[in-house]
């Protein structure tokens, strides 16, 4: 064991043998120094535990190669690209909204150089940062006023702080919805300040159970959009429109958290029961809260649009500022929503829309396209196939609805990995690929992959096996 160890190199005669490898030579030194220091650690280890025994083991050639890999890996960025073949678009977990080129580059440009993201070039004087989006938010919405947030939680939760706050907001039972990372209407409300005041059954809820709610601690009327769920069977719903006419009644606002908020009416792709920010606002919501990064397709925001009296309120709330919207995020929304006047560009040039309205025909040639190129690359290990799938929007839009796309099946032949084994192995390549795996098969979705991956999806794949 003792002739072992000794056999291992000194650190720096491993730096010196690294020292051409380009992709390191950019990193920082400490960094590289340390995945190699930690390198020969597992190393030690391995021979301490008597699971490397052989001297040929710890050729220098060899574990100099190997080290290089493994720095490599371990010196790459936490956070990175990975492949999305899971076909859910907007995929939570996975980031989920992409950029259309332009917002991209408004980002970029940003970033770079210096702006008039609080200058009013017309009067060289300081101006508001929400002034970029508020005429385009009012021509695409209709509504009066728009303000710009961090996220829908923090809309959503502004605007009951500021108008509810100490005071009832009635909600019917059926919406008190939780969202994925803990965000719960009635959480979010006990925060705000304002005082829950559920009515109605979970399935059914009428107008009388409002009206019969409202007493003179009555703030607010909030309707929540059941974004990741659907009740049905014996149910009934309060319209947007008939709870406006209940607020005009009783002389309160009426709030409506669209969650995914879309700009987009869907019915023509056969996506119909999403309610529009425009519907919303033509039906009279007096604020209405949604999310920049899910079916609008733009960059991680919450965009509050109504009444020009609120909207100033919510603007002055000091909680504002701990919930400010950033500069690139504000270029990235600008130019997302610029697309949106082009309703048939938007289609295109938004990745999120792209993916959401491909034609079933559009996907089965991309399909068919990257089986042709995965036969070459598995030959001998896997059967590639392809056949009839369902993809899904994601981010709690459309919750029960498949969208038709075609698969690229991967079966094993014997001798293979497992599907399983191949995507975990996956995970580890360079970038990760995620898929999904049934009846023993990796199922490749195309639909949320771009036209330039497909090759890549090949590179992955090849260096999976090769692990
Ligand atoms: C997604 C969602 C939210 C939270 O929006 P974020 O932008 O993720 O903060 C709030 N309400 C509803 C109904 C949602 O669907």
């Amino acid at each position: 064991m003792q002739n072992l160890f000794r056999l291992l190199p000194p650190v720096d005669a491993v730096l010196a043998a690294l020292g051409d490898t380009a992709s390191l030579a950019v990193l920082p030194r400490a960094m590289v120094r340390d995945a190699v220091t930690d390198f020969l650690d597992g190393l030690r280890s391995d021979i301490r535990a008597g699971r490397l025994t052989d001297p040929a083991q710890l050729d220098h050639a060899l574990l100099f190669s190997q080290c290089g890999r493994a720095v490599i890996a371990a010196t790459r960025p936490h956070f990175r690209r990975v492949i999305n073949a899971t076909g859910v678009v907007v995929h939570t977990n996975l980031g989920r909204s992409l950029l259309a080129p332009e917002a991209a580059t408004a980002a970029a440009e940003a970033c770079l150089r210096y702006s008039n993201l609080e200058f009013d070039l017309a009067t060289g004087e300081r101006g508001s940062r929400y002034s970029h989006v508020v005429d385009i938010l009012r021509t695409l919405t209709g509504a009066e006023d728009a303000l710009v947030v961090n996220n829908n939680a923090a809309a959503v939760l502004i605007t009951l702080e500021t108008l509810a706050k100490g005071r009832e907001v009635v909600v019917s039972r059926g919406q008190l919805v939780e969202i994925g990372g803990s965000f719960r209407i009635p959480e979010i409300m006990a925060k705000s300040g304002a005082i829950l005041r559920e009515v109605g059954a979970t399935n059914r809820t009428h107008p009388r159970d409002y009206e019969n709610a409202v007493t003179a601690d009555t703030a607010a009327l909030l309707k929540v959009h059941t974004s990741n769920y659907r009740i049905v069977g014996f149910t009934k719903e309060v319209s947007l429109a008939e709870l406006v006419a209940i607020g005009r009644r009783c002389n309160l606002p009426v709030i409506e958290d669209l969650g995914s908020g879309n700009l987009t009416d869907f019915t023509s792709c056969n996506l119909p029961g999403e309610p529009t920010v425009q519907q919303a606002v033509a039906d009279g919501a007096d604020v209405v809260t949604f999310s920049g990064d899910k079916v609008l397709g733009g960059p991680q925001a919450g965009i509050i649009v109504g009444r020009a009296e609120y909207i100033a309120a919510i603007r002055k709330n000091p909680l504002n500022r701990a919930i400010r919207i950033d500069k690139m995020t504000l270029a990235a929304l600008e130019a997302t929503l610029r697309l949106y006047r082009d309703p048939t560009l938007a289609r295109t040039a938004i990745p999120t829309l792209a993916m959401i309205t491909a034609a079933p025909p559009a996907l089965a040639k991309k399909a068919r396209k990257l089986a042709t190129i995965l036969k070459k690359t598995l030959a001998g290990s896997y059967a590639v196939t392809t056949l009839p799938g369902a993809s899904r929007v994601g981010g709690g839009a459309f919750p029960e609805r498949d969208l038709p796309t075609t698969l690229v099946a991967l079966s094993p032949l014997p001798g293979a990995p497992s599907p399983h084994t191949l995507r975990e192995r996956l995970l580890a390549t360079e970038p990760p690929l995620i898929a999904r795996t049934q009846d023993a098969a990796l199922l490749l979705d195309v639909r949320t992959l771009a036209d330039d991956e497909l090759h890549l999806v090949a590179a992955v794949l090849a260096q999976a096996l090769e692990a």
